[in-house]
């Protein structure tokens, strides 16, 4: 094991919520022993609450056929901008264990948290299982932590973990299944790292440029090798400043830079100011298409996965920056 998960729950391991489950799946069982056990009792899954689509994935895939997981926030939601609803609050006062993002990815969730664990639930920050050392400093905060870690896949691997042990921890009737399906979904991720790895060393050096509408791509950038501007910083709180949009087109037109991209979860005007902006230095800079940054894809496509997102992306990018030199062009 990696670390030790105890210490990254912020609520006591018997939580009232957490015995409150554990004692209604006693009587589910009870009540099938001594009857013909059509009743529908009360469910034998683990009720599990994720905040984002990229945490509820990993917990769907830790947490198998033994776990409910509901997820707030759907396709195309933006964590930073996100306010639960009382019926949020309300399922994640019901859930035996809720797990989020952390780092204040969900910056309008910082009260709820809070109120969950003074209740005693169990809440797992899922980016603050990633060691401090390995973390990185949001750019012009000092102190703050750039929470977008899953776009680096072998940081994504200590939340695979953490996820893992939690579950193993707070349902430990299925902790032996909880840790082999962590254990198989590591290897996934491994050959998807060396997968990553092997198309990125397909963009020639000199282009590896990532141009994006929010800085949430920092830690891919680092693990693979690429430099990464954005737009709107760490967060999408703040409007981006015409100061901002000018020193980005500067720098996309002196690099001659062929292609950046919108995001799924963040809204394309952004990008096209920057690219009218880029358009008036008489440099052209196509759309090299969306990217996945901070919600999956919807369910139905192969973007709706978190591996499925990453290969997307990656995809994405290789292909717009290996354009022949002419998809940017001066006019
Ligand atoms: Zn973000």
């Amino acid at each position: 094991m990696i670390f030790g998960a105890a210490n990254l729950f912020s609520g006591p391991a018997g939580s009232a919520a957490l015995r409150g489950w554990r004692a209604a799946v006693g009587v589910a069982v009870a009540v099938t022993v001594g009857c013909s056990g059509d009743e529908v009792g009360p469910t034998e899954r683990l009720p599990a609450v994720a905040t984002t689509t990229i945490v509820a994935d990993l917990v769907r895939e830790i947490g198998g056929p033994d776990v409910s997981v509901v997820s707030l926030m759907g396709p195309g939601i933006d964590p930073h901008l996100f306010k639960p609803s009382e019926g949020d609050i309300a399922r994640m006062s019901r859930a035996a264990i809720v797990f989020y993002s952390g780092l204040h990815l969900e910056g309008k969730m910082t009260e709820v948290f809070e109120r969950m664990r003074q209740l005693g639930r169990p809440t797992v920050p899922l980016a603050e299982c990633v060691p401090v050392d390995k973390r990185l400093t949001a750019a012009g905060f000092s102190g703050v932590y750039d929470p977008h870690v899953w776009f680096d896949v072998g940081l994504w691997k200590h939340a695979a973990s953490c996820v893992s042990e939690a579950l193993s921890e707070h349902d430990p009737r299925h902790a032996d299944a909880y840790r082999e399906r962590g254990r198989r979904y590591l290897e996934r991720l491994d050959a998807l790292e060396a997968a990553v790895r092997r198309r990125i060393e397909q963009v020639p050096a000199q282009r590896r440029v990532l141009v994006t509408a929010h800085d949430a791509f920092a830690y891919f950038g680092r693990a693979y090798g690429i430099e990464v501007r954005g737009l709107l910083g760490v967060s999408t709180a703040a409007e981006a400043g015409a100061a901002d949009v000018q020193e980005l087109a500067d720098f996309i037109t002196e690099r001659r830079i062929p292609a950046m991209f919108v995001e799924s979860s963040v809204p394309e005007r952004y990008v096209q100011a920057l690219r009218e902006a880029v358009e008036s230095r008489g440099w052209q800079v196509s759309i090299g298409g969306t990217l996945f940054s901070d919600a999956l894809g919807d369910p139905q496509t192969p973007a709706g996965s978190y591996i499925g997102t990453v290969r997307h992306n990656v995809e994405t990018i290789v292909a717009a920056l290996s354009e022949p030199s002419g998809a940017g062009h001066e006019r």
